[in-house]
């Protein structure tokens, strides 16, 4: 299989390139290196087993002849490249949404065009802000005023969402929506917001562990192993074609509750520093106070749900951020 990645040099995407080079493909990346990083697939270049498999492309998804010539050589297409992390999207609001909405539309342009079929990484952000748990695909969805920018993210990628099945609708392009949750794993990095990449980096430094808030709101962390195949296995299913996945872990920890167990994991002196939102993020973020998903759909589909306990995927992460 010939397969396209767009963001394929970012965390998510590194790792799915890894596992469709083990497996015998044929790897096309696309990645404008805005978040992801050469560092992250360094390691599959200088393979000589993948010497004519893997195929790399620094540029913009919004760059229509190399998309045109990429899509066209492909057989699926996994579109991952997105503005990530409530910091980039606080911090470059207008690019944010350009990216993910016109990049968007550009690569299911392309899809339909060759008729390809393709994967859609959406987020467990779109929900907004729910408080109930477990979080299923056909729950409403709430935000806050459009002045509280973080929302624009979440606007951003269920546009995405529509434009994709509106494809399916009216053209019969086989597509599928993935809303993966707290994704975790080795190479992620802290630099955009990202929870855990952060407080181990801290805790190992013995520096404060600087949780937002109150502390109080919780999250479920997927291992990235597990999120690449899901979106395999959700790719090479007939029966997930014009439908949407939540894709994410099952155990439900508060940051604070977090912090302290990777102080404990990682034997560190650090303690625990509160910081109001308004002084991490300004005055106009709200954060998302709970977020737990349902996988059921995805396992009736797939027969398969992530399963990698927090701990195991805590250690995965002290190991790499200490092998650094
Ligand atoms: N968080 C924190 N300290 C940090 C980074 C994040 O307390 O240094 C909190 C953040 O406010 C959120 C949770 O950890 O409640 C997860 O944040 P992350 O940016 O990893 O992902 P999100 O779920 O917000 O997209």
């Amino acid at each position: 299989m010939r397969i396209l990645i767009t963001g394929g040099a970012g965390f998510i995407g590194s790792h799915l390139a890894q596992t469709c080079l083990e497996r015998g493909d044929e790897v096309y990346i696309i990645d404008d290196l805005s978040t992801g990083s050469m560092d992250n697939i360094r390691f599959l270049q200088d393979n000589p087993a993948y010497e004519n498999k893997l195929f790399v492309h620094i540029n913009t998804i919004l760059n229509a002849d190399i998309m045109l010539e990429l899509t066209g050589i492909c057989d699926m297409v996994f579109h991952l490249a997105a503005a990530v992390g409530v910091q980039t999207i606080l911090d470059k609001p207008l690019e944010s949404i350009v990216t993910n909405i016109q990049g968007t539309e550009k690569v299911l342009e392309m899809c339909n065009k060759f008729k390809k079929r393709v994967l859609i990484a959406s987020t467990s952000e779109v929900y907004g802000k729910h408080m109930h748990a477990p979080l299923v695909e056909t729950d409403n969805i709430i935000y806050g005023p459009s002045s509280k920018f973080r929302w624009s993210y979440a606007a951003s990628k269920l546009m995405d969402e529509f434009t994709a099945l509106a494809y399916h609708r009216t053209n019969g392009l086989e597509v599928t929506i993935a809303r993966l949750f707290n994704t975790v794993g080795p190479r992620q990095t802290g630099a955009y917001g990202m929870v855990i990449p952060r407080f181990v980096t801290q805790a190992l430094k013995n520096d404060p562990i600087t949780v937002f808030g109150d502390g109080n709101q919780t999250r479920t962390f997927t291992f990235v192993k597990d999120v690449v195949t899901a979106l395999i296995k959700l790719i090479e299913s007939d029966q997930s074609v014009g439908e949407v996945f939540n894709v994410g872990g099952h155990e439900e920890i508060s940051i604070s509750d977090l912090a302290q167990k990777i102080i404990q994991m990682t034997g560190s002196s650090s303690t625990i520093k509160l910081i109001p939102y308004e002084e991490a993020f300004g005055k106009d973020f709200e954060d998302m106070l709970r977020r737990v998903p349902s996988t059921d759909k995805l396992e009736s589909i797939t027969g398969f749900k992530p399963d990698k306990r927090l701990d195991f995927i805590l250690s995965q992460v002290i190991a790499s951020i200490m092998g650094k």
